[in-house]
């Protein structure tokens, strides 16, 4: 695919026309796929005759907004590299990405505008804030449309030139600058196509951020190629969000585990009409197969399908095809997709491939491989092998059919003595209890050297009384003896990125 992203997702625009793109979920503001087609045009010749250049690095610092996929490709096609930033990040965070990814401009919308202001003054080198909607002192993409500057000749590399600059979540460590080309971009949309088509008629609900890679692709880019329509949320609110999937009537869900245990078990969900569903895909951490299962019992949908991926790998190697639902074992992430190769390799031993049904690292190698990690050279290198393997640090196994299943990160691991005890299959365990609304477990420090399990857990409204003790021997009686939780501390919620990842850093820091 030899397209640089904003041809590769708005190609076919000008054929779609009037059809709508993008919805606002909250005020039914719309969007139909030629004014996203000019509008990104318009702003990208305004944003060169400004000043921004090929190479360029502009922060995207917006949530969730119809406004948000113009913004991006009208930057591409001016030559920039994008790099998302997360719209609740602090002055000071957001500064860190703006000196590590030397960022020259700033896009942002009024409401966050002061701490863009502040992270600009405390990083330095920015040219010019931008605003999405309208604020004084600051040039708007909605003036930008009446530019009259002519369209910007900007010869794009699709092999080499970074289209996107997006940071990894930050779950294991300092979030990295993962840097992305046109190419990598495009192929690996093309690459999940054939598993998740949504063309004309079909309504996705936008609800993970746009600025997270999952978003970016399977909520924005995906579905804006293929002629669906967008509906836009800018936040997570169980009872918005429900409302949306019945009045936008909305055809496919993408989501994340939390979403996934929201709408298996929380009361709210019966009372809305959901039935234009006809599926629903979580990725981004481990689901457990009872709870997914569970959800789609509720909704009288096929099971809930899963596809896997991380940053570093544009995002995707796996995905459970949506006519295959039915056939897919439960619990699996899905099948590699064309053109990508993986291994299973030894967790002791690298070189050592392992076996159908044998549990190890994941190796990826292909043409979504990250060009690597922005101004990093020994962690891109501790990623990639010379041989281009990808060495992804989660664990898993696959079966003869190819299905892979993902056991939980190789760092989040307990050791126990000389066992192995993977904090997602005991997170999965606790959800299943009646008195417990969510649950994170890591490991702590035992006797001899040793790791235990410790689960922290969110009793349910009306399980107060609930006791560790119960905790503990509802595992118990469930797993084999070295899995047992030994330590329970009950807290109001469980950390998590905005993506839905736990963030067990975050409780061991606390413990
Ligand atoms: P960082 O690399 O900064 O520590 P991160 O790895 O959480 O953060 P992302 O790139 O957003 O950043 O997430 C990729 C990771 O998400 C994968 O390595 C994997 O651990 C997890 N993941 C993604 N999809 C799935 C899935 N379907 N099941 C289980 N885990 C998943
Ligand atoms: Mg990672």
């Amino acid at each position: 695919l030899e397209l640089p992203i904003h041809e590769a997702v708005l190609g076919r625009a000008a054929e779609f026309g009037d059809a709508p793109a993008l919805i606002d979920g909250t005020d039914g503001t719309t969007l139909s796929y030629e004014q996203v087609d000019r509008f990104h045009r318009r702003i990208a010749a305004a944003l060169a005759e400004a000043g921004v250049r090929k190479g360029d690095v502009l922060a995207l610092h917006s949530p969730n907004t119809i406004a948000f996929p113009t913004a991006f490709h009208a930057a591409t096609r001016a030559g920039a590299c994008v790099t998302t930033v997360h719209p609740l990040a602090t002055p000071e965070e957001f500064a860190k990405q703006l000196k590590d990814s030397a960022a020259r401009w700033i896009v942002t919308v009024s409401p966050l505008l002061q701490a863009a202001r502040r992270a600009a003054e405390l990083a330095g080198g920015i040219e010019e804030i931008f605003v999405c909607d309208s604020a004084p002192g600051h040039r708007s993409l909605i003036d930008m449309l009446a530019s009259t500057a002519p369209e910007p000749d900007v010869r794009i590399d699709p092999a080499e030139d970074v289209a996107a600059l997006p940071y990894s979540s930050g779950t294991t460590g300092i979030p990295k600058g993962v840097m992305l080309t046109h190419r990598q971009i495009a192929t690996n949309l093309a690459q999940l196509e054939p598993a998740i088509t949504a063309g004309p008629g079909e309504r996705i609900l936008a609800v993970l951020p746009f600025f997270h890679i999952y978003g970016l692709t399977a909520l924005m880019n995906a579905p804006l190629r293929q002629g669906a329509t967008v509906v836009v949320l800018p936040r997570f609110d169980l009872e918005t969000f429900l409302a949306a999937i019945q009045n936008h009537r909305i055809t496919g869900l993408y989501v994340a585990p939390p979403i996934v245990l929201a709408l298996a078990k929380h009361p709210l969900v019966a009372q809305y009409d959901l039935s234009s569903l006809k599926y629903v895909l979580s990725a981004a951490a481990p689901l457990d197969a009872q709870l997914a299962a569970a959800c789609s019992r509720r909704l009288g949908l096929p099971p809930v399908g899963q596809a896997y991926g991380m940053t570093e790998l544009s995002p995707g190697t796996h995905v459970v095809p949506l006519d295959s639902m039915h056939r897919a074992p439960a619990g699996t992430v899905g099948r590699l997709i064309a053109g990508t190769e993986m291994r299973i390799v030894s967790l002791d031993d690298p070189g050592k491939d392992l076996g159908t049904g044998e549990p190890g690292q994941i190796l990826i190698r292909g043409p979504q491989v990250m060009k690597g990690y922005l101004g990093r050279p020994d962690a891109t290198a501790e990623m990639i092998d010379p041989e281009g393997w990808l060495h992804t640090g989660d664990v898993g196994h696959v079966d003869e059919d190819g299905w892979l299943f993902v056991v939980d990160r190789v760092k989040e691991l307990i050791k126990y003595k000389g066992f192995q005890v993977a904090p997602a299959e005991l997170e999965a365990l606790l959800l299943t209890h009646p008195g417990i609304a969510d649950a994170a477990v890591i490991g702590v420090p035992g006797d001899q050297g040793t790791e235990i399990p410790r689960a922290y857990v969110v009793r349910q409204p009306e399980s107060d009384e609930l006791s560790e003790g119960e905790v503990m021997m509802y595992v118990a009686e469930r797993v084999a003896p070295y899995k047992r939780i030994r330590q329970v501390t009950f807290i109001d919620a469980v950390p998590r990125a905005a993506s839905g990842k736990i963030l067990r850093r975050q409780l061991r820091e606390h413990s």
